[in-house]
């Protein structure tokens, strides 16, 4: 990434801080109109928070409405983007919701699928077995199949953005850790390389979020996860393979667990990845710190792919490391500073942001700009937690 500091003019329409997905598609959104700076403590790019790796899923398959309608103008945004850049940054897989009919959340998934007019099958346990005989479907459960979903390049997008985003005008400070903010009609920035003024301020700074807002009187309710990253060989490559048609999945548990979810093998050949969908808590500077393997994540799911991946070999051949930074309800926190308008934060994407991004982008771009929001935001404002916010003023 090549890095333009122009320390000369540091007068700035907006600020970003944090150049995650989140934060480079509002610095993206913002550019068009303002001259913006978006900021990294990390030179880019980085695999230090939650943005990093080569893939993530994108579906409409969701178990509240407002994701699934919020989903429709994402598609068309990445497809935007990828003709913009002439890169390639979906692939459509299709995905596998699986899940026992009398669990609530597989049946809320399935109707948000139909009345929202999204193609997809439901596939009985027979006709699942036939479909996909390398996948053992417990007997109890039936899957969805919804058609539109697919695979984000996430590395690709992050650089595509950023590249688009200094080629509109924007400028990019990396490796500068933002050490102070001082509110005002004109915010100010200070980092470990310099000091930057703007109207606003946009905060996507992923699992620091409450780290940076320390400086601003307040504490959200947020954890940061350690999330384990596994990829699992193939007895025979391919043979769940992106080429092979085989589609992603997620996997809607029962008993008070987290979801499980795969991709199709890709991006390191004859490796399937599949993750389960929560983590530790850990302090996002000691992310990579690993005192004790964590065994319990990985053994879940070990077990799940004995038993129903009988072609994957159980036991990671590769294990990678990310972050969630998950809110207390799992919806975002697409907001205002309660006592500072001008300064905006997006943040808790609890680990489902990605294929949000371009959306999250528009509603801070439109939050900071004093535009009305395109989305009604009431799932998203921090008062809903007003129990919990610790204002520290
Ligand atoms: C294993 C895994 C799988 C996932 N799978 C999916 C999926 O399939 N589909 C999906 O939609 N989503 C998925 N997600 C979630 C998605 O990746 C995240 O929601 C999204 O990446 C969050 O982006 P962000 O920009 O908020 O955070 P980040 O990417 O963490 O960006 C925050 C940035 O802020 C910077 N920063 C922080 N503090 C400072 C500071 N003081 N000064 C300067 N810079 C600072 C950091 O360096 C960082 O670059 C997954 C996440 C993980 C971990």
């Amino acid at each position: 990434m090549a890095v333009q500091s122009n320390r000369m003019y540091n007068s700035f329409d907006t600020i970003v801080i944090g150049a995650g997905i989140q934060g480079s598609y509002t610095a993206y959104h913002l550019c068009q109109n303002n001259k913006t700076l978006l900021i990294d403590q990390f030179t880019l790019p980085h695999s230090r928070g939650s943005s990093h790796g080569q893939t993530r899923i994108i579906r409409k398959s969701y178990f509240k409405a407002y994701y699934t309608q919020m989903m429709t103008e994402c598609y068309q945004l990445w497809k935007q983007l990828e003709t913009e850049a002439n890169v390639e940054l979906f692939r459509q897989t299709g995905l596998l919701v699986l899940g026992k009919e009398g669990n609530p959340e597989f049946q809320t998934m399935k109707s948000t699928l139909v009345e929202n007019k999204i193609p997809m099958e439901s596939l009985t346990y027979e006709e699942f077995s036939r479909r996909f005989p390398l996948v053992n479907l417990p007997e109890e459960e039936s899957a969805v199949l919804d058609k539109s979903a697919g695979i984000l390049y996430a590395d690709r997008a992050l650089r595509t953005l950023q590249d688009l985003f200094q080629r509109l005008g924007g400028t990019i400070c990396d490796g500068e850790e933002v050490v102070d903010i001082h509110p005002g009609s004109l915010v100010t920035v200070t980092t470990t390389a310099g000091t930057y003024r703007a109207k606003s301020l946009v905060i996507t700074a992923g699992p620091w979020t409450n780290k940076l807002l320390n400086h601003l009187g307040l504490q959200l309710p947020l954890k940061t996860l350690r999330i384990v990253v596994c990829y699992w060989k193939e007895k025979v490559p391919g043979t769940y393979g992106i080429h092979k048609g085989f589609p992603c999945f997620i996997r809607i548990s029962d008993s008070g667990q987290h979801h499980i979810y795969g991709l199709p093998s890709n991006e390191y050949p004859g490796l399937m990845k599949v993750c389960y969908h929560s983590g530790s808590d850990v302090d996002p500077d000691e992310r990579d710190i690993i005192f004790q393997q964590p065994l319990e994540d990985v053994n879940l799911l070990s077990n799940f792919l004995s038993k129903e991946f009988p072609g994957l070999d159980p036991k990671p051949a590769i294990v990678e490391y990310c972050m969630y930074t998950v809110t207390p309800d799992q919806d975002f926190i697409l907001d205002h500073h309660p006592e500072h308008r001008n300064i905006v934060i997006g943040a808790g994407f609890s680990g489902h942001g990605f294929k949000l991004a371009p959306v999250v982008g528009k509603i801070l771009c439109e939050l900071s700009t004093g535009k009305k929001p395109s989305y009604d935001l009431s799932p998203f404002k921090m008062l809903r937690f007003q129990s919990n916010l610790k204002s520290l003023l």
